[in-house]
């Protein structure tokens, strides 16, 4: 039987997951079956081991699964453990190994696709929920100069500095970025999602070569709007993003690296 893997999520019909893999799989001359499954939001375990029942190898968990994905997983790697959310499942006999993709995918796509390095440079992080988590270990590791967070919510900001417990990550308000300036603004919160702008003062923007919005397949959103007219060089959606964290799973399950670039090429919305 050829292996099977799947994405996992609800709703499930947006999902680029299913035609990624196939181009992964047809350029690396794998045989895999990938599938999207709309999983149950009452029965998340059931839908879970039903697939592996199956004969099931792998999954990509998608919202709003990812911390039920953890909570289940038998085996987390440690970015999952930060986290607390899981994004990519491996099945080994009875295990369920664990891992999140996220935030290594978004660091390759800053590094490597976009070509700037976190070393030794300022970075402003906007948001503080799931995806942030999963970017943070991969992000300090990368040795930023400094390495701010700023969200609404400062309790759930202080709650992921203490779990993080790392000196060089500083948190702030969104008031208290006026002035301050940065190489490389993420946003990562989802804002973007209700075509709203994160209260983030335009000052930020004044030397930034980067302005990374999460969200894709959305054009100019109301932030990269904004970075554009303050002048930034670089301006991204997060399509490199889904598509590096794909393309670790895909590793992960397979052992073959697959290519990227002409799948980010292919699913790309221009910004406009
Ligand atoms: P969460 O729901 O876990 O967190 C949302 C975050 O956004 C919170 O920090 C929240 O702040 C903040 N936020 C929401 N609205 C606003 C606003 N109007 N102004 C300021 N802050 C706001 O979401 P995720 O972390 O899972 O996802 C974040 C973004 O990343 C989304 O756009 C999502 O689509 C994208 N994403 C992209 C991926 C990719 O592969 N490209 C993968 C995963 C996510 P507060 O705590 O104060 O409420």
């Amino acid at each position: 039987m050829t292996d099977q893997y799947a994405v996992i999520g609800n709703p499930i019909g947006h999902t680029k997951s299913p035609v990624i893999h196939r181009l992964f799989a047809e350029s690396c001359g794998q045989q895999i079956e990938y599938t999207a499954i709309e999983g149950s939001t009452t029965d998340f375990a059931g839908d879970v081991a039903r697939f592996k029942a199956q004969g099931g190898r792998g999954m990509n968990i998608t919202a709003p699964f990812k911390l039920q994905a953890f909570e289940l997983a038998t085996q987390p790697s440690q970015r999952a453990r930060l986290a607390r959310a899981a994004n990519a499942f491996k099945f080994e006999d009875e295990a369920v190994l664990a891992d999140n993709f996220d935030g290594v995918g978004l660091l390759r796509d800053i590094e490597h696709n976009l070509g700037q390095p976190l070393d030794g440079r300022r970075v402003l992080l906007l948001g503080a929920g799931g995806a942030v988590r999963g970017a943070l270990l991969p992000f300090l590791a990368a040795s930023p100069a400094r390495l701010v967070l700023v969200n609404r919510d400062m309790v759930k900001a202080r709650v992921l500095e203490n779990e993080v417990n790392d000196p060089r990550l500083l948190l702030s308000t969104y008031e208290d970025l006026a002035g301050q300036w940065f190489d490389l603004v993420i946003n990562a919160t989802s804002a973007s999602l209700t075509g709203e702008l994160p209260p983030v003062p335009e000052s930020v923007f004044t030397n930034a070569t980067l302005a990374y919005e999460l969200a894709y397949g959305r054009g100019l959103t109301p932030f990269l709007q904004v970075a554009k007219k303050a002048g930034v060089d670089t301006l991204a959606d997060g399509v490199g993003m889904l598509v590096e964290q794909a393309a670790e799973a895909f590793e992960w399950w397979r052992g073959v690296r697959p290519q990227t670039g002409a799948v980010i090429q292919r699913l790309t919305v221009p910004l406009t």
